[in-house]
C-alpha cells in the first residue's frame, strides 16, 4: 500500500504480551499514530485517567492488575473529559465474553490473532466517531456562547448578566460584606444613530462594550443590559468603590471620541450605583431597580455622570424612589 503517512493522533496500547505490544506498537506507528505504550491495566487506567490522555485506546482484554473490560469501566465514570474511544483486543471468540467486553463500555473489539488492515479499518471508525464527538462540542460550545453573549457586541447578554447579579446577590447574603451594581446609558444614543445610521450607533456600542470591559476589574460581571445599556455587576465592593468604579467606566466612554465609518463620534455615559451591604435583605430586582432610579437622577442632572442610591438598600427600597440621595457626584 502506498498510502502517505498521515498523523492520526495519540493512541495508546495496553498488551502485556511483549511481542504482540511490539507488533501493534510497530504497525500504529507506521500508520502515523503517536503511541503510548503500557503493559498492564493499571497503567492502562492510570494514562486514561491522565487530563491530557489519548482518547484512542486499543486494550488487551487478559493483562495483569486490571483486565480490559474493568480498565473500559472505570473510563466510562470520568465525565469530565472528551470522550474515550475503546477497542478491546481478546483472544476469546466467545459471543458472551464479546457482549461482556461491549458492556463494560468497549467500542469495538477484535479477535487475536487480528488482521492488521482491519485493525487499521476499525481505527478509522474510532476516529470519526471521535471527529463527530469534537464537533458537536465545537457546536454546543457556539450555541451556549451565543445564548449567552450579546451578537453586536460579544459581551454577556441581559439574561446572563441578570443570572451573574442573582448569584452574586444570594452569595452576598449569604457570606456579608458588601455588593454593588452599575447600569451604564450612552447619553443621547438615539441621536447618533438618527444623525449617522445605525451602522455607526452599532460601532459605538461595540467600542462602548470593549471600553466598560476594559475598565472594570477582573472579578466584575459586564452585560449588555438594554439598547444602550451596560449592567456593572461588582462583588464585594460598598457603595463608595462602586462610584468611583462608575466614574473610571464612565470616563473611559468619554476620553477619547469612538471611531466610526462616519469619523469619530464623541460619546459620553451616564451611570446608577446601587449598592447592598451586610444584612440588608431585598433582591437583586430591587437593587437594579434602585440603580436604574439613579441613573434616571443622572439623566435629569445633566448627564455624563455618576449617580448613587441610598446607602441604605433597605431605607431606599422602605421609602422608594424619595429616598435616593446625592452620595457624591463627577467633581
Ligand atoms: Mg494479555
Amino acid at each position: 500500500m502506498s498510502e502517505e503517512i498521515i498523523s492520526h493522533g495519540r493512541i495508546l496500547i495496553a498488551e502485556d504480551d511483549p511481542i504482540s505490544r511490539r507488533m501493534l506498537q510497530s504497525f500504529l506507528a507506521k500508520w502515523g499514530y503517536e503511541v503510548e505504550v503500557v503493559a498492564d491495566g493499571v497503567e492502562a487506567l492510570a494514562a486514561l485517567e491522565q487530563p491530557n490522555a489519548p482518547q484512542l485506546a486499543v486494550l488487551d482484554w487478559m493483562m495483569p492488575g486490571l483486565e480490559g473490560p474493568q480498565v473500559c469501566q472505570r473510563v466510562r465514570r470520568l465525565t469530565d473529559r472528551p470522550y474515550t474511544y475503546i477497542l478491546l483486543l481478546t483472544a476469546r471468540g466467545q459471543k458472551d465474553d464479546l457482549l461482556r467486553g461491549l458492556a463494560s463500555g468497549a467500542d469495538d473489539y477484535l479477535t487475536k490473532p487480528f488482521d492488521s488492515q482491519e485493525l487499521r479499518a476499525r481505527l478509522r471508525v474510532g476516529e470519526r466517531i471521535l471527529e463527530l464527538e469534537r464537533n458537536l462540542i465545537v457546536a454546543r460550545e457556539e450555541l451556549r456562547f451565543r445564548a449567552t453573549h450579546d451578537v453586536l457586541t460579544g459581551i454577556p447578554n441581559r439574561a446572563s448578566v441578570l443570572e451573574a447579579t442573582q448569584r452574586e446577590c444570594s452569595r452576598q447574603a449569604r457570606e456579608g460584606g458588601a455588593f454593588s451594581v452599575i447600569i451604564l446609558d450612552l447619553d443621547h444614543f438615539k441621536s447618533i444613530n438618527d444623525t449617522y445610521g445605525h451602522l455607526c450607533g452599532d460601532q459605538v456600542l461595540r467600542e462602548a462594550a470593549h471600553r466598560v470591559t476594559a475598565s472594570v476589574r477582573t472579578y466584575d460581571s459586564v452585560g449588555r443590559y438594554g439598547g444602550e445599556e451596560f449592567l456593572v455587576v461588582a462583588p464585594t465592593t460598598d457603595g463608595q468603590g462602586a462610584l468611583a468604579l462608575a466614574e473610571r467606566v464612565r470616563q473611559a466612554i468619554e476620553e477619547s471620541p469612538i471611531e466610526t465609518e462616519a469619523g469619530p463620534i464623541r460619546v459620553t455615559a451616564s451611570c446608577g450605583v446601587a449598592s447592598k451591604i451586610d444584612a440588608e435583605t431585598f433582591s437583586s430586582s430591587a437593587l437594579l431597580k434602585l440603580a436604574d432610579e439613579a441613573l434616571y437622577r443622572a439623566k435629569a442632572l445633566g448627564r455624563n455622570r455618576s449617580e448613587s442610591a441610598a446607602t441604605s438598600g433597605v431605607r431606599a427600597v422602605e421609602v422608594g424612589a424619595a429616598g435616593i440621595e446625592r452620595v457624591s457626584a463627577k467633581s
